[in-house]
């Protein structure tokens, strides 16, 4: 399905045979894998390199481990490239899966590979075991990007720009890297997990232009204690899209799905998840934008519900 996205909604459009076409031809694909209990992100530029926001499914070795792996046989199957990992902060279902993309040496995964990262503690914390590797392959393979109460600006291609900001490691809960990532006059925003107040810091600290997106990656799998209804406010989202699970706490909560959809009936929201009870409704979301108006105004996205690439 085609969307006009303006600031609260998403519009279905039926783009002429040449616009598809030149769409097609050209944009911005960000796939989000259904992970179970996890996150795992990909955004995907025009000349097939790509940067992975989150990679980690549950707390497991094994879990991880096949993640990681079905991750780089889909590099290598698609033909792209990986630049760089943002894993958000320091939890297994965000960020356990890196341990072993980062010891990969398939030659689809840049070497040396940046890491983009908040100084949240619990990155030096000596009693998370899976660290310990993460770390010494974080050392060998990458280079380490520490954003503390600190925005940067990273250009990844002449139209494509990336804002990646991060509160300070005085707060005590989930010092998330949030990215905002603009092509032409498309804006998406990526969240890790995160509380309320931190979102609000964020916001106040970095000004409301770097949130502002057509599209948001609602945090923490849904959990009522992110997505603030003021800061909703300055996002102003058309669409919306979660990575949930079965079972508690990687859910959709009403809460946060009230605030979303308080936007009005047109703004649309995707999961990874729907019913606990029916295998065919996990699924990996596929949104692409060519960052361009349609019928004058607003940016055309294209938005997919496919079978899970991976299973779990
Ligand atoms: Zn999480």
């Amino acid at each position: 399905m085609y969307y006009q996205v303006l600031s609260d909604e998403a519009r279905v459009v039926h783009p002429s045979q040449a616009r598809k076409n030149a769409f097609a031809a050209h944009h911005l694909e960000i796939r989000m894998f259904h992970g179970g209990h996890g996150e795992c992100i990909l955004v995907v530029f025009p000349d097939n390199n790509c940067w992975l926001v989150d990679c980690g499914q549950g707390t497991g070795d094994r879990s991880n481990e096949t993640l990681a792996a079905n991750v780089v046989t889909y590099l290598e199957r698609n033909g792209l490239h990986l630049d760089a990992i943002i894993p958000t902060h320091p939890h297994s279902d965000h960020a356990k899966a890196f341990t072993t993309i980062l010891a990969d040496p398939s030659p689809n995964i840049t070497s040396p590979l940046t890491i983009y990262r908040s100084n949240d503690p619990g990155w030096s914390a000596s009693d998370k075991k899976w660290l310990v590797p993460y770390r010494s392959a974080a050392a060998s393979r990458g280079v380490d990007n520490v954003l503390e109460d600190k925005r940067i600006k990273v250009s990844i291609a002449p139209d494509i720009l990336a804002q990646l900001f991060a509160g300070s490691s005085g707060k005590r809960f989930y010092i998330s890297i949030f990215l905002q990532i603009q092509f032409h006059g498309a804006r998406i925003l990526f969240t890790g997990d995160a509380y309320k107040s931190y979102e609000r810091g964020l916001r106040d600290r970095f000004g409301t232009e770097f949130f502002r997106a057509d599209v948001l990656k609602i945090t923490h799998h849904g959990s009522e204690h992110g997505t603030d209804e003021g800061v909703l406010r300055d996002i102003l989202p058309g669409i919306a899209i979660a990575s949930t699970g079965q079972g508690g706490g990687h859910r959709l909560e009403a809460e946060t799905r009230d605030h979303i959809k308080a936007g009005g009936p047109r703004v649309r929201v995707f999961e990874t998840f729907r019913d606990q009870n029916q295998q065919e409704n996990k699924r990996d979301i596929i949104l692409t934008t060519d960052g361009l108006p349609i019928n004058g105004a607003g940016i055309l996205y294209r938005v997919r519900q496919v079978a899970p690439e991976f299973g779990d």
